[in-house]
């Protein structure tokens, strides 16, 4: 049994991204940049108005009060996308709306505001600064400007940058492909009738959507019964095509708990199985290195896949994968922050547990007198979804300590689903 904290390093140091790929701005979202990103084009890429308005020349408003208004011939108008040809020269102005290209000749916008049209003339009873309300072209950046740095990732935001920097598709480190592997005899769909014995199958739609709140789509799932060669046919056939392989159940020591052995069987190298964590114990990690495994030389740069064996009671699955594959799917994304953080916070309730794991109990937060207090959830039984589900961070226990008290500092790690 070896420490989480030496699983996670091991996963992590067999762990990289998978090379590059083009994907067009609706497929990027989280993803990472692989190449820095720059302008195609100065932004503003013309100089425009800012508000709807008037274009002016500044000179010709000097002095201009609302006891002193001034008389501008109007000549023309200009929309978002339809400029004018009007020039506006002494003593005239031209319409405008924001984001219409300023006319020759203008310098200026006045707003509507201070303004009163009449016939075919303007009164304008404000003075103005040559450049108001103008947005000058290039004043945000400049064409070929850097504009985001390698290693960004894709949020709305970027991807709106992006769009607006004239790219309709960005470089990427590559998303993986993952195929999950559910066992149990006992197993049966959401939605299905249970006969003696089943149970919903809920770690298929957990582990989906995990996949998918990581922005890497929900993968391929495939479903099990508890026999060797089922297991074996499916885990063959995962192994030619997963960047990461995750079954889930049949891994530990029962007499259905074939995985780890038909995995080894198979030429999967064995890394660690069994973690001092609880819950998730029976954690199973390897990798498999092919021989003559095709795969596009372009697209590689680990020639391996990564082998992760969850336990299938629900909470340790769900702990499983967001503490250990988590990580490794992050890092994959080409995410540099890819290790679960921890902060501190008081315990308001005591804990009692065994010496010889680190225990990860769900809890609850909240601020009380300028401390951030975490109480845990009931249901704490690895079986128990209804304590994680409410829980927004598991409160580390660690391996050694077996009494915690009230007001005692514990580290605390955000359950985050999200990158
Ligand atoms: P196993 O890891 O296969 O020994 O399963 C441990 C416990 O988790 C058993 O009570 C299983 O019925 C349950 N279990 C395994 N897989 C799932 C699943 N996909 N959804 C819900 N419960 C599961
Ligand atoms: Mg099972």
């Amino acid at each position: 049994m070896i420490d989480y904290s030496d699983a996670l390093s091991m996963v992590l140091r067999q762990t990289g991204p998978l090379g590059v790929q083009r994907v067009r701005l609706e497929d990027s979202p989280g993803c990472v940049l692989a190449r820095p990103l720059r302008a195609r084009y100065d932004s503003p890429r013309f100089s425009q108005s800012a508000m709807d308005g008037y274009a002016v020349r500044a000179a010709d408003l000097r002095g201009a009060a609302a006891r002193a208004p001034v008389p501008l011939e109007l000549v023309g108008a200009a929309y978002a996308g339809r400029p004018s040809r009007a020039i506006v020269r002494r003593g005239t102005a031209v319409g405008i709306m924001t984001g219409a290209p300023l006319p020759r000749g203008a310098d200026t916008v006045v707003m509507k505001e201070v303004c009163t049209e009449h016939d075919s003339g303007l009164i304008v009873r404000e003075a103005a600064r040559r450049g108001d309300n103008v947005r000058r072209r290039g004043e945000e950046y400049r064409k070929r400007a850097l504009l985001l740095p390698a290693g960004t990732r894709i949020t709305p935001p970027v991807i709106g940058l992006v769009a607006a920097a004239g790219h309709a598709s960005v470089t990427v480190y590559r998303k993986p492909t993952v195929v999950l592997i559910v066992t149990g005899d006992e197993l049966r769909r959401p939605g299905q009738s249970l006969r003696a014995g089943e149970i919903h199958d809920s770690n298929s739609p957990a582990l989906a959507a995990a996949l998918q709140e990581l922005g890497i789509g929900a993968g391929r799932i495939v479903h099990t019964k508890d026999r060797t060669s089922p297991i074996r046919n499916h885990l063959r056939r995962a192994l030619s095509s997963a960047d990461v392989l995750i079954t889930v159940g049949g891994v530990s020591v029962g007499d259905r708990d074939l995985v780890k052995p038909i995995l080894e069987e198979l030429g999967v190298h064995t890394l660690f199985w069994k973690v001092a964590i609880k819950p998730g114990k029976p954690n199973y990690f390897g990798v498999y290195r092919p021989q003559g495994r095709h795969r596009p030389p372009r697209m590689t740069r680990t020639s391996h896949a990564l082998v992760f064996g969850l336990p299938g009671n629900p909470v340790s699955a769900l702990l499983s994968f967001h503490q250990l594959v988590k990580p490794a799917l992050l890092k994959i994304l080409g995410l540099k922050n890819h290790a679960p953080g921890t902060s501190v916070a008081t315990l308001a309730k005591p804990l009692r547990k065994k010496a010889g794991r680190l225990e990860w109990v769900r809890g609850v937060t909240r601020r009380e007198d300028g401390r951030l207090l975490v109480t845990p959830t009931a249901a704490q039984e690895s079986h128990m979804l209804t304590g994680l589900a409410q829980a927004e961070c598991l409160i580390d226990c660690p391996v050694e300590q077996t009494d915690l008290r009230v007001g005692a500092d514990v580290n605390i790690r955000l359950l985050e689903w999200r990158q």
